[in-house]
């Protein structure tokens, strides 16, 4: 008997086990041991297991054989895999190759060990195969950034390109983005409000019955769980957000935690959107959205999520780095939610509390308020990282590492990124408004906090020449 393994972040309509004339039989398994490895999001995993159970609700009704695991179980990831094999006489293994690191060899030690026959397919949740990426990475030069990869990529694949130039004559529009929002006069378009199933109402119930303790409230779960909802979910950021994407990529707002987002990475990092349809579906609005925008959104999706992964996969290293050496450990309260202390900034404050209701912050949010406090405060890297990877429901290592440990906590001493992305009060209220004026947000904790990183940190930091003029103003504050 020869069965195909879909693991959770795996959930593609049309994963290539599907369509396998080889196959037999297709496994899922809702490990409880996986889910329990930290106390992760409740939302995250409602949608792992809906999705799951989605996924072999289609297959099943399709005619394929379908054999599953349950979370009642009880059963440990391979345990449960294990049962399966001598339960159905399997031989042979075929499962897609997995992105973050260890799993692949786990299986196929395990094959080995139950003398199981083995097909590893490519692994499908990205535009770029793993060999081409990492020939990138071992060809590149030390000095080689995310822009240098996404020129060839652009050209690789030819998105957004006319012929060997790009379409508009510029690889990059940001000088036309990134706004603040303006006080008055824009409405931010609400996300739509999905119905839930049977099978996802099943989910929320088990889930709250099952992990208590896990933050966010289950019952409030809010993202698509099957590819049909996740295309129309993404159909409605093309129609209603991709337009000022790009204007307001960078913008904050008290009251708006999405702005103009797509909300699609925790959809593409388990196959329910696969980036070829993201990058399908936002051409095909080519006349309807400037530019700017377009190439601002696919330059997130084709660059900068493909380059961390390339990332992830050429330093193994990142995970455990702490250039700085920071050592100070979190609270508590950043788990819970409750306790928060009174005098935590406002910026900050609010994040938070948005993370604990949808286990989603927004890019700049997570880089230049949440990841900003931890540097600027001193919290171990590595802190920070495993506090990202419970509450965040897009969480998997492979973008964890290269984004908290490389972009965010400077871990890796300039990397992945080409400085730390520190700031205080000002940018955040140029950008976010958080505080009542200019000068209370100049004058704020995170001021404050960031002249002393700067101090603290003088000798790690000189002669990073993106640095050379905070350093200058650092020196000056401190002999005036
Ligand atoms: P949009 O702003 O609409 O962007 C479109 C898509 O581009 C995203 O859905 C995502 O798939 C991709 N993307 C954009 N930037 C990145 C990036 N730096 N790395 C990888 N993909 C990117 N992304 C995750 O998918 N999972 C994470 O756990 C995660 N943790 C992060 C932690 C920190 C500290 C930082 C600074 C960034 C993190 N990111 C993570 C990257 C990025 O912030 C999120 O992908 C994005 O905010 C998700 O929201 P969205 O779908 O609305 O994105």
């Amino acid at each position: 008997m020869k069965a195909a393994l879909v693991l959770a972040t795996q959930v593609f309509e049309r994963h290539p086990a599907f369509d396998d004339p080889e196959i037999d039989l297709v496994l899922f398994i809702e490990s409880d041991a996986a889910f329990r490895r930290r106390r992760y999001h409740s939302h995250k995993i409602v949608l792992l297991l809906a999705a799951m159970r989605h996924a072999a609700d289609r297959l099943a009704r399709s005619g394929t054989r379908v054999e599953r695991v349950g979370l009642e179980s009880g059963l440990g990831f391979l345990d449960g895999l294990r049962a399966l094999v001598r339960e159905h006489g399997i031989d042979a293994l075929a499962w897609m190759s997995a992105t973050d690191r260890g799993i692949d060899q786990r299986l196929l030690r395990f094959c080995t060990d139950q003398g199981l026959r083995t097909r590893v397919y490519p692994d499908a949740l990205f535009l770029t195969p793993a060999p081409v990426i990492d020939e990138w990475f071992a060809a590149a030069p030390p000095s080689a950034r995310m822009e240098d990869f996404y020129r060839w990529q652009r050209r690789r694949t030819g998105i957004l390109m006319d012929g060997d130039r790009p379409a508009g004559r510029r690889w990059n529009f940001d000088a036309d983005n990134r706004e603040p929002l303006p006080r008055t006069g824009i409405d931010v378009p609400a996300l739509p409000v999905l119905p839930h199933d049977e099978i996802t109402r099943g989910a929320i119930a088990e889930v709250t019955e099952r992990f208590p303790d896990a933050p966010g409230d289950p019952q409030n779960f809010w993202l698509p769980v099957a590819p049909d909802s996740a295309r129309a979910w993404l159909g409605d950021f093309v129609e209603h957000r991709l337009a000022l994407f790009g204007r307001y990529e960078d913008a904050m707002a008290e009251g708006e935690p999405f702005l103009f987002h797509s909300v699609s990475s925790a959809l593409l990092n388990i196959g329910l959107l696969t980036v070829e349809e993201v990058v399908a579906t936002t051409l095909a609005a080519r006349d309807r959205v400037p530019l700017a925008s377009l190439e601002g959104y696919l330059r997130q999706v084709i660059g900068w999520r493909e380059y961390m992964r390339g990332a992830y996969r050429a330093m193994p290293e990142l995970r455990e780095a702490n250039h700085l050496g920071q050592t100070r450990r979190l609270e508590p309260w950043w788990y819970t939610g409750c306790d928060i202390p009174d005098d935590l900034p406002v910026p900050v404050r609010t994040v938070l509390q948005r993370v604990h209701r949808w286990g989603y912050a927004h890019h700049i949010e997570r880089l230049m308020v949440l990841g900003n406090w931890f540097l600027l405060q001193g919290y171990d890297p590595r802190e920070a990282y495993e506090w990202f990877s419970t509450m965040f429901v897009d969480a998997y290592e492979w973008v964890m590492v290269p984004n908290v440990q490389g972009m965010s906590q400077y871990a890796d001493g300039g990397r992945v990124a080409t400085k730390p992305y520190i700031s205080g009060g000002a940018y955040l209220q140029r950008m976010g408004s958080w505080w009542r004026n200019d000068r209370e947000a100049r004058g704020s904790e995170f001021t404050t906090a960031y002249w002393e990183f700067l101090e603290a940190h003088e000798d790690q930091l000189v002669g990073n020449p993106r640095l050379e003029l905070p350093l200058a103003q650092m020196r000056k504050r401190r002999s005036g």
